[in-house]
């Protein structure tokens, strides 16, 4: 199959190749990648590629669908078990596309969302002003205290109370605690209020139970599947039964066309890999790995935001090392280590600088990767990061990643 791009397009399969490579090699800390399995990404290459199925299983505007009417029934029915939900609909080609269907149902032009803002870790499509979230409704904004960086509920509560919003999202892209659904949904229910929690970082820990749900407190849950859920690019919604047609119609005809057939089926591959008893284990290596690496760059000296880490992701402030997260980014890259620069609460300087970096363990722990090696890792970055001048420390580490990295091999079979 490789070789058919191999033979017709050298240019394209020639890079296909060094970014597979690239993963392979690299230290991926970047907390919403991970490696998905080489079934779910054979489950993209085949011809369900090519079918139009508008609609929904049996009941569809196009014909032929008899195959893949059966393969969105079990995708659906597997992650509605997973996550313990009602109804699913597994058709959003994103986690953006997910949430711009949930608006699309539940909210008019005008209207008031109230979502965690970019700089405590919301996500862009809460409500950003350069997302048509933002453009779109009147944006309330919530962000974390000033004194620990956690959610403060109360102030959120005496916020909701003051906006009345027609929906609150909780749910964030760089928090590294537990959000409490319990708290938000007597929020909700004090104003009146949809809501929606976005975990497209936390699904797999909640899949894996180790996490708290918010499916028994939530309208609708949106997530993605392809961070810490570790399948295909894509995105999910979950409801109440009493949404399920309204988010469908958001959905498609809302938002979407046809949906993608063959990611459908991936998710479905996903969602039963997420159902085998080996994916808890594999979550709780993710946390119990984070951690580790996280108390490992603090007892340096780096700050993490918040003190801490619950979950699969940590923010490390860098700036209390005279550094910005823009420059961090950059000599870790050149070391061989990914990670994304990140603004933290309350942060002076701009996104495009940002005076922290995010680093996750999902990817490090899918290839095999336990606490010993995050010391390892963790020690790698902390020379790389006390030695911004250094290219000859940034080669000499890149090395030993290089070493490292071939410990814990991935995709060894594709394209060789
Ligand atoms: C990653 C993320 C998304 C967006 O997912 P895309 O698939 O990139 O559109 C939405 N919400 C949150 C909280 C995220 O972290």
């Amino acid at each position: 199959m490789y070789r058919s791009i191999k033979n017709y397009d050298p240019d394209i399969y020639k890079f296909i190749r060094l970014e597979k490579e690239r993963q392979n090699r690299f230290l991926e800390l970047i907390a919403s990648e991970n490696f998905a399995s080489p079934r779910v990404l054979a489950a993209m290459a085949t011809p369900l590629n090519n079918k139009y199925a508008e609609g929904y299983p049996y009941k569809r505007y196009y014909g032929g669908c008899e195959y893949v009417d059966e393969i969105e029934s079990i995708c659906i029915d597997r992650v509605k078990k997973l996550f313990g939900a009602e109804h699913a609909n597994v058709q959003p080609h994103s986690g953006t596309s997910a949430n711009m269907a949930v608006y699309f149902a539940f909210l008019k032009p005008g209207d008031k969302l109230m979502g965690m803002d970019l700089t405590s870790g919301g996500h862009l499509s809460h409500g950003h002003p350069v997302s048509s979230s933002g453009r779109d409704f009147d944006v309330i904004r919530y962000g974390v205290s000033r004194e620990n960086e956690l959610l403060d509920y109360d102030e959120i509560f005496s916020i909701a109370e003051r906006e009345k919003p027609k929906i609150i999202i909780c749910g964030a892209s760089a928090y590294p605690r537990f959000i409490d659904f319990k708290k938000f949904r007597e929020i909700a229910d004090s104003v009146g209020a949809i809501l929606m929690a976005d975990v497209a970082h936390t699904a797999g820990l909640i899949a894996a139970g180790i996490h708290p749900s918010p499916v028994p407190y939530c309208d609708v849950v949106t997530f993605t599947t392809h961070k810490t859920m570790r399948g295909p690019r894509g995105g999910i919604i979950l409801c109440k039964e009493q949404y399920a047609k309204k988010i469908d119609k958001a959905v498609f005809p809302g938002v979407q066309g046809g949906p993608f057939m063959h990611v459908i089926a991936a998710k479905a591959i996903a969602f039963k890999e997420a159902l085998d008893p080996s994916f808890t284990e594999y979550q709780k290596q993710v946390v119990k790995n984070c951690k580790e690496l996280a108390n490992e760059l603090q007892k340096e000296g780096f700050r993490l935001v918040s003190g801490g880490t619950d979950i699969h992701l940590a923010q490390i402030d860098v700036k209390v090392k005279g550094l910005t997260g823009k420059l961090a980014e950059e000599i870790l890259e050149e070391a061989g280590i990914t990670v994304n620069k990140n603004t933290i609460p309350f942060d002076t300087e701009k996104p495009f600088i940002a005076s922290g970096i995010r680093i996750g363990t999902p990817a490090v722990t899918t290839r095999g990767m336990k606490e010993k090696e995050m010391r390892k890792i963790a020690q790698f970055m902390i020379e790389v990061l006390a030695n911004p001048d250094s290219e000859e420390i940034r080669y000499a580490i890149r090395k030993e990643v290089e070493d490292m990295c071939s410990a814990f091999p991935i995709y060894s079979d594709l394209l060789s």
